[in-house]
């Protein structure tokens, strides 16, 4: 039986959790402020304390698997495609393993996710998982046979910036109609404030939805079920998973389990589609604990 430490680092939060050899029983947690304005040497070492604490809280040396917001490249070993900036062009797993003096494992926050869904969460007893994240980006991940695949370049799971349309929406890694860019929280609210002027959070769009108080708003919902529907039947089609599991702060929007679900196995190419896409069972938690499960059951 071994010990776990697992990592979470955020845009604005990190948090690490020490564990016996079933994530789920947490011997030590603590969550910090990433404050990535200060800088990559500020986060690595802040880490470093963290697992400090850690080491010194275990009676044993744990493994210990750390979940990024963004990718290291195989070829190189550099951190790449980070919205945490200050980590990109660094080689963060390197750094943190010379520091500690420990082996690291090291993956993208989203794979961590669907390989926590896939063990722990609602993804269990299926071969293939994939994991979705819609929040303020749009990313994903897949595990096959409890584990997560990673591909001859380490981005398979990087659906956000797929195309569903070669003339569409300009996104910000230089591509046109990016899946990101119209079905993540910002892409949403940025739609609506281009119709019609007036800012609002998502929350408050898909309440004017729900109620139907709000033609510009349940046109901009109507519009980005429409997106995800289209946008999952690809996915569906391309990996033919066992369930579709969906985190994210978008997550709690219930129109993606029916309407939305619906309108992707229409459209997936197969006579029937019988694929169920449901709801995270782990929360903000998930990740954590896909981290944690990095180094093997
Ligand atoms: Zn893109």
């Amino acid at each position: 039986m071994t010990k776990r430490i697992g990592i979470d680092l955020g845009g604005t939060k990190t948090e690490i959790i020490l564990t016996h050899d079933d994530p789920l029983d947490i011997i030590h947690r603590k969550r910090v402020p990433t404050l990535q304005e200060k800088g990559y040497n500020h986060i690595l070492q802040q880490l470093v304390e963290l697992i400090k604490e850690c080491l010194d809280l275990s009676d044993e040396t744990p493994v210990i698997g750390v979940g990024i917001p963004g990718s290291i490249s195989p070829e190189t070993g550099l951190v790449r495609n980070a919205n945490t900036t200050c980590l990109n062009g660094n080689p963060f797993k390197k750094d943190l393993e010379r520091q500690i003096k420990l082996p690291v494992f090291m993956e993208n926050d989203a794979n961590c996710f669907a390989l926590s869904e896939a063990l722990l969460g609602a993804g269990r007893g299926h071969e293939i998982v994939l994991g979705l994240i819609m929040g303020t980006g749009m990313g994903g991940g897949v595990a096959k046979d409890r584990r997560v695949i990673q591909g001859r370049h380490g981005i398979l799971g990087e659906f956000g910036h797929t195309s569903i349309d070669y003339n569409g929406r300009d996104c910000w890694c230089g591509a046109k109609g990016c899946l990101e860019r119209y079905i993540s929280g910002p892409a949403v609210e940025q739609q609506y404030v281009e119709r019609c002027g007036t800012k609002l959070g998502l929350r408050e769009i898909y309440e004017r939805y729900q109620s139907k108080s709000d033609s510009i708003a349940m046109e901009v919902v109507e519009e980005f079920i429409t997106f995800f529907g289209r946008g999952l039947a690809n996915l569906i089609t391309a990996f033919d998973p066992g369930i579709v599991v969906i985190g994210g702060g978008l997550s709690n929007i219930p129109l993606l389990y029916s309407k939305g679900a619906d309108l992707a196995r229409s459209q997936v190419f197969s006579d029937e589609c019988t694929t169920p896409v449901v709801k995270n069972e782990l929360g903000d938690s998930s990740g954590i604990f896909g981290a944690a499960l990095l180094a093997g059951e």
